[in-house]
């Protein structure tokens, strides 16, 4: 039986995109077909001013069609029971008092403040929940991503928000960390002893990381054009997933064991000279063309974006890690918005076998790989070789296959949920710690600098692609292949 949870539930921007997608909808999956939830409250907050009931209907218009099949007309009226509007602006004072009257009065109760809003906000309102009082010893913060635009700005923010919660309060989200692939990872590496021998420059000869998008900015032009994939992408889910990938085993699964581990990681990340920016990094921008047999048009010509901008929506990357276990080994990230398909995978390709015994018609053994999915849907491929039925000795490819969908008879969560329940069980391990954080940023920033002394802009690729050519190039220098390739 699952745990009953008691909790106040604060969403700033409770009247924004993320709310009404992901928020409302994980609340929601997570209160259907039981009662664990009948104690959490949540409030939601923004300027607009609004009752409690005219918040309800808004819900009511916006947040159906992100619960698809799942929407039951009961199960919905009883969420809205447990849902409340304050009207509060992140400036003023006198707001966050009206809040507190909103809030349960029991001082132990754990409060969750969920901002979701842009940063530039988080340091405002962190002064005012302290100043109205409102921040207890059983508080905790959660911070949207992107956490700044920089090693500076994200300190910035850190300090703000650190001087009045304690780290062990602040749960920053990669929500990457909450999808179930990535937790299967881990139990994949931690909880078998078959793949730890393997796992090193011993036996693996790269790792490719892709996230593609098939959308373009949609309504976020003006952000995203700030933004650009690297920070919007790179900087936290994808470096996140490698970590995962490349971390040393930690002594417990607690937070601060697998954290310690991970923060090694991008401490041990290599690097670039501004002379490795340009070999070892391709930044793209998309054209007009054709996704799922539709005409898009060019990034340029997307709603919100400045003419003449040189933000990428593509980036191709070759990391490598200064360490005994990686040392040598590509990791090769990548992802895009507009691309040919929407996916999230990781692909380890192992080394060839070092000796075959094959004869030489047959040609050597191809390298053995394994495929970790996350999107669209999520499951494992290991790709072996086996002999071809019938006469002589041939061999061909054969794939395993797991759909973790079809194993697992568990309703899954949507990382959105999973992550939520994390922070009101007050448990960090899917959360990004502060030192984590600015080691990522610490290593992005040569890119950036290099980009921008560069005279070069993105290179264009085509939408409806798998991005600019030299993305294949950056592989292909070391006789790789990315996944669709090969
Ligand atoms: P959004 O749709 O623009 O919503 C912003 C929210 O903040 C609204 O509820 C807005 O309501 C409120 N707000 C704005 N100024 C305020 C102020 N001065 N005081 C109090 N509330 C204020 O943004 P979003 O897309 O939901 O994104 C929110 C955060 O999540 C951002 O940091 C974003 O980067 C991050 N994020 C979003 C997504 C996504 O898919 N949308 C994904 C990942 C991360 P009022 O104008 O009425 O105040």
């Amino acid at each position: 039986m699952s745990q009953t949870h008691s909790a106040d539930l604060v969403f700033f921007g409770g009247t924004g995109d993320l709310a009404m997608r992901k928020l409302i909808p994980a609340i929601y999956a997570a209160s259907r077909g039981g009662k664990s939830m009948d104690d959490v409250r949540v409030i939601g907050c923004a300027r607009q001013n609004l009752s409690t009931e005219q918040y309800h209907s808004l819900l009511t218009e916006q947040v159906p069609e992100f619960l698809g099949d799942s929407f039951d007309a009961a199960a919905w009226a009883a969420l809205l029971a447990r849902v409340s509007y304050v009207t509060v602006d992140a400036a003023k004072p006198e707001d966050f008092a009206r809040l507190g009257e909103a809030m349960h009065p029991d001082v132990n109760r754990a409060r969750v403040y969920y901002l979701a809003t842009t940063p530039t906000l988080f340091t405002p309102i962190c002064q005012n929940l302290a100043a109205a009082g409102l921040v207890t010893p059983a508080s905790r913060v959660v911070l949207e991503k992107p956490l700044g635009r920089d090693l500076a700005s994200s300190r910035t923010i850190n300090d703000a928000v650190g001087a009045i919660f304690a780290e062990h309060q602040i749960y920053r989200i990669d929500h990457y960390l909450g999808k179930e692939t990535v937790q299967n990872l881990l139990a994949l590496r931690f909880g078998n002893a078959m793949f730890e021998p393997l796992w090193s420059r011993a036996w693996i000869r790269d790792v490719q990381i892709t996230i593609a998008e098939q959308v373009g900015v949609g309504g976020r032009g003006e952000f995203y054009d700030n933004t650009g994939a690297l920070r919007d992408m790179v900087q936290n889910h994808l470096l996140q997933l490698l970590c995962i990938v490349a971390m040393e085993p930690p002594a417990t699964i607690d937070a601060d064991a697998v954290r310690d581990e991970k923060v090694q990681v991008l401490r041990a990340l290599k690097p670039y000279t501004l002379a490795e920016v340009q070999s070892h990094t391709v930044r793209g921008q998309y054209r007009a063309g054709a996704v799922a047999a539709k005409p898009v048009p060019g990034y340029q010509d997307e709603e919100g974006i400045t003419s003449g901008s040189r933000t990428e929506t593509f980036v191709a990357l070759k990391a490598e890690l200064a360490n005994w276990r990686w040392a040598g080994v590509p990791f090769y990230l990548r992802t895009g918005k507009r691309m040919e398909q929407r996916l999230a995978e990781i692909v380890i390709n192992f080394k060839q076998v070092p000796h075959s015994i094959f004869e030489s018609s047959v040609g050597a053994p191809e390298n053995n790989r394994m495929i970790i999915r996350l999107q669209p849907d999520e499951g494992l491929t290991l790709q072996l070789q086996a002999k071809t039925p019938g006469e002589g000795m041939k061999l061909q490819e054969i794939s395993l296959n797991l759909n973790f969908a079809d194993t697992a008879k568990a309703r899954r969560q949507e990382a959105y949920e999973r992550l939520l329940i994390e922070v009101i069980q007050g448990r960090l391990t899917l959360f990004v710690r502060r030192d984590e954080q600015e080691a990522a940023w610490k290593w992005v920033e040569p890119i950036m600098a290099g980009w921008d002394a560069s005279p070069e802009p993105p290179k264009p690729y085509n939408a409806g692609t798998w991005g600019p050519a030299a993305s294949a190039a950056l592989v292909g220098r070391d006789g790789s292949t990315w996944p669709e390739e090969s």
